[in-house]
């Protein structure tokens, strides 16, 4: 590990979720030897149309694996039915488990306003889990953390009851390459299912070879309404020479239920991206819950 090393869990509802949404993000981090943990929460059963779901479970387990290998970071796949997963108590358990057994700087995840079920819960999941990590009597057989982990959201396009705000901006045009081997690696998704569902599954070549050409521009055409949501951010990130014209970006919101983080610490978890200061933070210091607590 890096002398200055940081630690990245991403924790997203199903394989493939965390490369689509923070790719970028990841490969950043593993390039300067930072290390990183993607885990899915469900097993990704769900998502065929032809494929009975225990192979297809197995199958994506092996396709995430070979995703994270592309950029050097473990990738795991819990056994929760997709489709099934529920901001329930031995759920909420099991992310503080995994959350003080890899002692993050940095966990990523999903808003809890999704189009699917399974991302709004593990967004709740990690806003139930955030301030209990560092509590030692949860779990008391599990070593707590001393402090909270940075959280932040991963990009979504969803405006109610509120859209994401974009308090950290990312070119990720350099990390496409390294995006695209991510996702070509989920066959079942990126090639079958996905196609499938948007009714493309003819356009999707029948050589391997072409395969990768045909993914780029599918990635390209579902990332250009992410850029241009956030053209403005982008603009006043990178100037308008540059941030008018960037395809690819990821963008992330810090929640305000974990470790309040200053404009160093924002630059020191995003590298190479553009952060916003913070705002005040919600949260009371442990100095304000003690003058709140004396007599009088
Ligand atoms: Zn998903």
């Amino acid at each position: 590990m890096a002398e200055d090393g940081l630690r990245l869990l991403i924790l997203g509802a199903h394989p493939d979720d965390a490369e689509y949404h923070a790719g970028g993000l990841a490969s950043i981090y593993r390039q300067r030897g930072h290390e990183v943990l993607i885990v899915s929460l469900t097993n990704g059963q769900a998502g065929h149309f032809a494929r009975p779901p225990q192979g297809l479970a197995e199958l994506r387990r092996r396709e995430a694996a070979a995703a994270g290998k592309v950029i050097g970071a473990e990738y795991l796949t819990w056994d929760i039915p997709d489709g099934e997963l529920t901001a329930d108590l031995p759920t909420r358990h099991r992310v503080i488990r995994q959350i003080r057994s890899f002692r993050p700087d940095l966990v990523l995840t999903h808003r809890p306003y999704d189009y699917h079920p399974d991302h709004r819960a593990v967004g709740q999941l990690v806003q139930d889990a955030s301030y209990l990590v560092t509590v030692p009597n949860v779990l008391a057989d599990c070593p707590p953390l001393t402090r909270d982990p940075v959280v932040a959201y991963m990009p979504d396009l969803f405006s109610k009851p509120c859209p994401l705000e974009a308090e950290v901006v990312l070119d990720v045009t350099e990390q496409l390459d390294s995006i695209v081997a991510m996702l070509a690696c989920h066959r079942t998704q990126v090639f079958e299912w996905l196609p499938y569902e948007e009714g493309i599954l003819a356009e999707v070549p029948e050589a391997d070879g072409e395969k990768t050409a045909w993914l780029r521009e599918w990635y390209r055409r579902h990332m250009l309404p992410r850029a241009e949501r956030f053209r403005a951010d982008l603009v006043a990130a990178y100037g308008p020479q540059r941030g008018g014209r960037i395809e690819f970006c990821e963008v992330y919101e810090f929640s305000q239920y974990a470790a309040a983080a200053d404009l160093p610490r924002r630059e020191r978890l995003f590298p190479t991206a553009i952060c916003r200061p913070p705002r005040a933070s919600p949260r009371a210091t442990p100095a304000q819950i003690a003058a709140r607590q004396e007599p009088g």
